[in-house]
């Protein structure tokens, strides 16, 4: 018979026994894990923090000195500055990071986004503060490949909220995505009258 072991370790602050997921792996450490559990971890480091203020600031402002160029792309790319650069560079990044070929720059493609306010399909304002990281929401603005291609240039994009091209999908042909759309645009205008005949949906 198989034991299932269940991994778990004592915090060295507080003593307590945790499961091994209550202990988080420091960077450099190859894999070991840390002696205090995150909370404790939490509480050190934070602690360690009002201490060493000084410390800290005095580290940063001699950081933002050294490196200028790196604090103007940091300004022109942060989210509450420039949330339109913020949501391109991540755009561009996750389609490069899913292997697709890029052939866009990050000034192209803000040019792009920034002559765009409505989504062309069900006419949304677009929020780009939404970002496009773990809060991507229904307005949040998303890189459509129009043919679903594999290459990333002017020609083959656009930019639509997030809910049309949830609904649009690798694979629906553009008829039934222009229908779709149409049906979309009825529902969100809370519209009485009857659905137009034609739709092609059946319902
Ligand atoms: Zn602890
Ligand atoms: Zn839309």
């Amino acid at each position: 018979m198989t034991k299932v072991e269940i991994k778990t370790k004592i915090c060295t602050k507080c003593k307590r026994e945790l499961l091994i997921d209550n202990f988080g792996i420091p960077p450099k450490s190859r894999g070991r894990l840390n002696s205090q559990c995150k909370d404790c971890r939490t509480e050190t480091t934070n602690a360690w923090k009002v201490r060493n203020l000084e410390r800290i600031r005095k580290t940063k402002r001699a950081w933002v000195l050294k490196n200028p160029e790196k604090v103007r792309e940091h300004m022109r790319t942060c989210q509450i500055v420039n949330p339109i650069r913020a949501w391109v560079r991540g755009s561009l990044g996750s389609h490069r990071a899913r292997g697709f070929k890029m052939k866009i720059s990050i000034d192209e493609l803000e040019k792009v986004a920034r002559n765009i306010s409505r989504c062309p399909y069900c006419n949304v304002e677009l929020d780009w503060l939404q970002g496009n990281k773990g809060h991507v929401k229904p307005k949040s603005p998303s890189l459509d490949r129009i043919h679903n291609g594999n290459v990333i240039d002017e020609n083959s994009i656009q930019i639509i909220c997030n809910r049309c091209n949830t609904i649009k999908g690798n694979e629906f042909g553009d008829d039934l995505r222009c229908r779709l759309i149409t049906m979309l645009k009825y529902i969100q205008g809370g519209s009485q009258k009857e659905i137009p005949a034609g739709h092609g949906l059946g319902i």
